[in-house]
């Protein structure tokens, strides 16, 4: 088979977990390109996303070991969404056919990849892995994490349930997908609005080898704030509907006023009036912080500076 892959392995501060990893990475290639379903130029791209620890020491030192390792490093940090579209880009560079991004701590079944290529093989363009159970979390991690995608299925968002980066991606996806210039990124979301045929793929994600989570509970909700108002603007129109709501209820109110002031009824209402302006001027300020995101978001997209930059690589691009 001639199908070249390419595993898109992001990296910040990995130097526990990466020796480990990088290992099953290998086998898991190697594997299938004894059984015949990738060509033997497939490569393992990590990503340095400016680590601070040994990680890039170690990339190098794996690429020189074996051919297949190859490494790219940021010029700093900017993030796992960052990394894996610089990683994605670097093989769409490299003439690869498919691309596989995975996270490094072995947090997903590595061996899920047979079953991905299998699905491209047989006329997937998209395989997304899916976490078929979520047994190794944390009651709060579980129910945080139904939140984060029920709250972005409300707001307009269009991702598949339970999964995060871990999936394939054939060369025509990505060719179409390099035309998306958005610096905003949320890979999730976006991939979806690519298009072409796809499918899933369900896999136990286990607890992370080594090392410790990047994503705690803020970030999460970062991630989440930054998906909903990179892909839609259900929030502005929810702002709208509040908006026509409370101008229905004042002018009923207005009209009650009227009338009781009219009468002579006048009430020396000083509590429920502070209790009106708090509220009106509270639920001002969320709306003008939610337009103030979108306005944000359009600053950073004008500027276009560049959402990535590669400060060294293990070996020269190829045709470089
Ligand atoms: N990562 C990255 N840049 C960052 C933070 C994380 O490239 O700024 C990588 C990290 O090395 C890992 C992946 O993104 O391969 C997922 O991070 P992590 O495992 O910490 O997140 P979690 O699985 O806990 O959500
Ligand atoms: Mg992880």
């Amino acid at each position: 088979m001639n199908t070249i892959l390419y595993i898109v392995i992001p990296c910040y501060n990995e130097e526990q977990v990466l020796p480990i990893t990088a290992k099953m990475f290998l086998e898991e290639l190697m594997l299938l390109i004894e059984k015949g379903k990738i060509a033997k130029e497939s490569k393992i791209l990590f990503v340095n996303d400016g680590s601070k620890d040994c990680t890039w020491e170690i990339i190098k030192q794996l690429s020189k070991e074996n051919k297949k390792f190859r490494g790219i490093s940021q010029s700093r940090n900017r993030g796992h969404q960052n990394a894996v579209l610089a990683g994605m880009m670097e093989a769409k560079e490299e003439a690869a056919d498919i691309v596989i991004s995975i996270d490094c701590d072995g947090q997903d079944d590595i061996t899920a990849m047979e079953q991905m290529v299998d699905g491209y093989h047989k006329g997937f363009e998209v395989v997304y892995g899916v976490r078929s159970n979520r047994d190794s979390d944390t009651f709060f991690k579980r129910f945080t994490a139904q939140a984060f995608y029920k709250l972005l299925d409300k707001m307009g968002v269009e991702i598949v349930y339970n999964h995060a980066d871990y999936r394939l991606i054939s060369a025509r996806v990505l060719k179409e997908f390099a035309n998306f210039k958005e610096v905003n990124l949320f890979l999730r979301g976006m991939i979806p609005l690519v298009g072409f045929k796809s499918t899933c793929v369900y896999y136990e994600r286990h607890e992370r080898i080594a090392g410790k989570s990047h994503y705690p509970m803020v970030k999460m909700l970062a991630l989440a704030l930054e998906g909903i108002t990179s892909l839609s603007i259900r929030p502005l129109r929810l702002i709208m509907g509040l908006g026509t709501i409370g101008a229905i209820i004042s002018f009923i109110g207005v009209v009650w006023a009227l009338l009781k002031g009219l009468s002579g009824h006048t009430i020396a209402g000083w509590t429920s009036m502070v209790c009106i302006v708090c509220f009106i001027g509270s639920i001002q300020l969320i709306c003008i912080g939610i337009i103030g995101e979108y306005i944000g978001k359009i600053y950073m997209e004008v500027k276009q500076r560049p959402r990535y930059i590669i400060s060294e690589r293990t070996c020269e691009k190829e045709g470089a």
